[in-house]
């Protein structure tokens, strides 16, 4: 492969990522770019991931014993959903103040949330019988 179509595709995997927010894995980078960069291979992206990531680039987080990659490099946690598995992005207003012991050097941190998302606590049984879950309860019933 020459160096200017290794440049294009490079390029193509990090536009893609900084471009969504869905935290993709290398897999659904390269389900998501495959059709649209001639040759890409699953090994390219695992490798230019990997390359960014070096670099400082992206960043990696680990959800569910997946890797999942992120184009938003600044300090921020993560929400994940624990019903449909959606992740977005959280950030503080105010850098959050730890105290961390003497001597410590902190590399990186990943703070995960996790609960429910908006559209997931709707659809949550409550015990109340709320009109939202009566509506849910409809829908199931018409099946
Ligand atoms: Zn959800
Ligand atoms: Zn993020």
């Amino acid at each position: 492969m020459n160096n200017k179509r290794r440049t294009k595709q490079k390029t193509a995997i990090l536009e893609y990522l900084r471009s969504v927010k869905t935290h993709p894995t290398a897999e659904a980078v390269y389900s998501a770019l495959k059709n649209k960069i001639s040759n890409l291979s699953l090994g390219t992206v695992y490798r230019n991931l990997s390359d960014f990531k070096k670099e400082g680039l992206l960043k990696e987080i680990k959800v569910n014993d997946k890797k999942r990659f992120d184009g938003e490099v600044s300090f921020h946690g993560h929400f994940v959903c624990e019903k449909c598995g959606k992740i977005e992005d959280l950030f503080f207003k105010k850098p959050p103040k730890i105290d961390f012991p003497n001597n410590y050097s902190i590399n990186s941190a990943d703070l995960i949330f996790k609960g429910r998302c908006k559209n997931c606590k709707i659809n949550m049984p409550c015990k109340k019988k709320c009109s939202n879950c009566r509506k849910a309860g409809k829908k199931k019933n018409k099946k």
